[in-house]
């Protein structure tokens, strides 16, 4: 009996899982010299936390079970949320504004195709209790600067959920929710005839209008004959700020994100290549949830990079660990050991045999892993406090006292 793992989840070796540290490490660093913090959140939380204003997208997709006591649980599909509930219970007195980052896996119960998966990494931040433009600025320029340092080929969309809000404030909330859900997945079809069917074609023309604005700041002279009462000041000074700090980006006003909690301006980062249909790979946007959860309105900006996708097209690859195997002839085992343990300080990886293999292959199996030495530790020269240092690159040998052969690897590694 062979069990495999299950649907849309992944197994990760070595040379990926070392790979994908590397790339999360860049990110952490970014992230944290703008002053954000990691916070970590439980795998899995009430559902009520997931479908109170998650949207209709999330809730059909959710991992929910109920524990042995009935209670209604759910895998986190995003995190957003949590950390959000984190903040109302742990948070709230804490002084603003608030900067977190986190990288945790998500579980949503999807298709699974290249770039989709049932268990997925997100690496997000939220920077909570401010509406400022400037806390949109610095949200937006903390992801653009961590997909330029992971030389990422992308392209930056922003836009305004405020527009079509302003634009549909006469329609409900479930048909505004809708109407947003259909643009978002940019069925127009569909919208023209949910439009018709409900009595709303009067929007019609002006949401096709506004959605279809992309390009530079010249849009919004455009969007303001369409919702002339709207207030474009916020999203004019987030844009003379994009462009003082010279990030690359196009406004967008058809981007409405598929979270429901969005209210100002969003954003999304896509692949330009390496990822066919699934090259969204980040999304964010200024929101208010924490009111939803017992706080008070606090309002917060933030972001999530779909990791897996980013994994799969960026280049970069984690330093190289050299290894060296300690290899010892009979009854010299332990130490070898000991030996090894001191090596240990050299951070690479010092690995001794525990096959009670015989020397010879001992150093076929340093070979066969790529070891870039091996230290045979023998007792004839053991007795004169040395060990052989062979270069297993070079093919060469020397005798060496056992208090110098860290100073040796140092320089020599
Ligand atoms: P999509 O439209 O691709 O389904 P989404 O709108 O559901 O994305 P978000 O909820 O905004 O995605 O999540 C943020 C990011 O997480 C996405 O931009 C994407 O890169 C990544 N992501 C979302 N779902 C998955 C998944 N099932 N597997 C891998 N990555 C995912
Ligand atoms: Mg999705």
């Amino acid at each position: 009996l062979k069990i495999e793992k299950p649907r849309g989840t992944r197994d990760f070796l070595p040379d990926e899982a070392e790979r994908r540290r590397g790339i999360e490490q860049v990110m952490r660093e970014i992230a944290e010299s703008y002053g954000y913090r990691e916070v970590s959140t439980p795998t899995f939380e009430h559902l009520t936390l997931f479908t109170i204003k998650s949207g209709e997208d999330i809730v059909k997709e959710i991992y929910a079970f109920k524990d042995k006591s009935g209670r209604e649980l759910a895998l986190r599909p995003e995190l957003t949320a949590p950390v959000m509930r984190m903040f109302v219970n742990e948070c709230s007195v804490m002084p603003k504004p608030l900067r977190f980052y986190y990288f945790a896996n998500c579980f949503r119960y999807e298709n699974p195709q290249k770039g989709r998966y049932r268990e997925f990494w997100q690496f997000g931040v939220e920077l909570i209790g401010s509406d400022s433009y400037l806390a949109d600025l610095e949200v937006i320029v903390l992801a653009y600067n961590i997909m330029r340092n992971l030389n990422l080929d992308f392209i930056l969309n922003i836009g305004h959920v405020g527009l079509l809000r302003k634009l549909l404030e006469d329609v409900d909330e479930v048909r505004y929710h809708r109407i947003m859900r259909m643009i978002d997945k940019k069925d127009l079809q569909g919208l023209e005839r949910y439009l018709n069917s409900e009595g709303l074609e009067g929007y019609l023309e002006s949401i096709n209008e506004l959605i279809r604005l992309k390009g530079g700041t010249e849009i919004i002279d455009h969007a303001r004959e369409i919702i002339p009462d709207f207030d474009f000041s916020h999203l004019q000074n987030l844009c003379k700020g994009l462009e003082k700090l010279q990030i690359d980006y196009n406004l967008d006003f058809s981007i409405v994100r598929g979270l429901d909690y969005y209210t100002g301006v969003v954003f999304e980062a896509f692949a330009k290549k390496g990822l066919g249909a699934q090259n969204q790979i980040c999304g964010g946007g200024s929101y208010r949830l924490s009111h939803l959860f017992g706080g008070s309105d606090v309002p917060s900006t933030g972001f999530a990079f779909g990791f897996d996708r980013i994994a799969e097209i960026c280049e970069i690859e984690p330093r190289a660990i050299e290894s060296i195997l300690v290899a010892s002839t009979a009854g010299m085992e332990l130490k070898a050991l000991e030996i090894a343990e001191k090596l240990r300080k050299l951070s690479k990886r010092v690995l001794t045999d525990v096959m009670e293999r015989n020397l010879k292959k001992q150093l076929s199996f340093a070979n066969s892993i790529g070891a870039r030495f091996a230290v045979i530790v023998a007792e004839k020269e053991f007795k004169e406090g040395k060990v052989i240092l062979r270069d297993l690159e070079k093919g060469e040998q020397v005798v060496i006292r056992i208090g110098d052969l860290l100073k040796r690897l140092n320089r020599e590694l």
